[in-house]
């Protein structure tokens, strides 16, 4: 790949480089991407693929800032499953229509007239129990359901639909440093400080990798936070595991779990656990945070029978732009400094506004959308296994 040259190289192929590949190509621009291992290995393989519309955190009774910014994703992404929207996403698959709240007993009556609301009556619908799915159709379970109009997606699918479009501008390599010549282009070196490529605008989409990029470039900002994970996974058969995508609420705006589940084949499926469990786990081993996580479940699904279940763990950072009380940001953030632009979504749902922000940036500051024809060649990177599919260490 080495001396070859091209207006726009994005480093990182996570759902933030992908996303912006397809937008860029399509409004015009000549732009590649570089990926350092497979597409989507680190958070947006990791993540538990729910479109949020920002329902989970209005949980404290009025529409945050980041609900409200949120709120557009779900029909933004809806468009593009019916290949109508920026991005073609007809290929791929939906893992479900909807996801769910529940609640206990005990905290059924305060939610009760909290979503009869006006403020989140038009966004959720409060199931009969005679609706309500496995596990919670049976006389024992006394909570709520609510059903959310928020999909979740299958990500390895997500990935492959995008990278099947744009193979030939998605390359795998590992940026190593990157170095402004004296035409004022970035010349963009692998990790035998072999110089591949040169460019004239660069979009950091790299994660967690992003910080150190801006260093090989002597920028300490914009400064990025680490928030990390420890995610518990259940596998089982599908009779002891059903498809289940939901919350359980908690007293607090962060729900106390969140469930997906993921089919690993041979009718084995995994049931992946977000929310307060995987926030409250960093710092424990894997075998505390596995019995945290099945008292946690026992307590929360006492009807259930989890002792056939194999357990695991990933620990996981999630990258993000600094905040001064280290909180999750409430938007995308998109920083330009020169002809670099640094970008974070923050959530993979907000993805097409962090996109936005780039295209506003690109046009601003006149980088040419000329529907130049690209000829780089490289090594075609490839989508990466996700986490459960990885795991090889599965414990009782
Ligand atoms: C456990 C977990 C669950 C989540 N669940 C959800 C959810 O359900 N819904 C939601 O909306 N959000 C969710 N999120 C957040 C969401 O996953 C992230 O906001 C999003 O995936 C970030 O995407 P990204 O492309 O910025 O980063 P990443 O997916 O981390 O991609 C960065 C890419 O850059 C590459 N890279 C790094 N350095 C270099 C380099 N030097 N050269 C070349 N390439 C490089 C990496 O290999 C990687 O592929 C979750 C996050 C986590 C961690």
């Amino acid at each position: 790949m080495s001396d070859q040259s091209v207006d726009i190289t994005i480093i990182g192929g996570g759902i933030a480089g992908l996303w912006t590949l397809a937008r860029l190509v399509r409004d015009g621009y000549q732009a590649v991407l570089l990926e350092a291992d497979s597409l989507g290995c680190v958070q947006t393989g990791a993540s538990q693929g729910i479109i949020h519309g920002g329902t989970k955190y209005a949980l404290t009774g009025k529409l945050t800032h980041s609900a409200q910014s949120i709120g557009q994703m779900p029909q933004r992404w809806k468009a593009c499953l019916q290949g109508q929207g920026e991005v073609d996403l007809s290929r791929v698959a939906k893992l479900s229509d909807h996801q769910y709240l529940w609640s206990n007993n005990s905290l059924a009556s305060r939610l009760t007239g909290f979503f009869a609301s006006k403020v989140m009556s038009s966004r959720m619908q409060h199931l009969k129990p005679a609706d309500y799915m496995p596990p919670f159709n049976r006389q024992d379970f006394q909570g709520e359901v609510y059903q959310l109009d928020e999909p979740v997606l299958d990500i390895k699918t997500v990935l492959e639909a995008i990278r099947t479009q744009y193979a030939d501008r998605i390359l795998q390599l590992r940026v190593k440093t990157i170095r402004k010549n004296t035409g004022g282009k970035y010349c963009i070196e692998d990790d035998k400080g072999r110089a591949e490529l040169c460019t004239g605008t660069l979009i950091l989409t790299a994660g967690a990798g992003n910080e150190t990029l801006l260093n090989t470039l002597g920028m300490d900002k914009p400064k990025m936070q680490r928030r990390p994970l420890l995610m518990p996974m259940l596998k089982a058969s599908e009779s002891v595991l059903p498809r289940l995508y939901a919350h359980c609420l908690g007293a607090s705006a962060l729900p106390k779990m969140t469930i997906t589940s993921h089919a690993l084949g041979k009718g084995q499926m995994v049931w992946y656990l977000g929310g307060e469990i995987a926030e409250q786990g960093v710092g424990r081993s894997d075998k505390e945070q596995i019995r945290a996580a099945k008292k946690e479940l026992h307590k929360l699904m006492p009807w259930m029978d989890f002792s056939a279940c194999e357990w695991s763990v990933l620990a996981i950072d999630r990258a993000e732009p600094e905040m001064p009380d280290g909180s999750r940001p409430a938007e995308p953030a998109v920083f330009t400094q020169d002809n670099i632009i640094t970008a974070w979504p923050v959530k993979l749902a907000m993805t097409p506004l962090m996109t936005d922000k780039i295209l506003d940036q690109l046009k601003q500051r006149g980088i040419p959308d000329n529907g130049q024809q690209i000829n780089i060649l490289g090594k075609p990177a490839r989508t990466s296994e996700l986490p459960w599919e990885k795991t090889q260490k599965w414990l009782t």
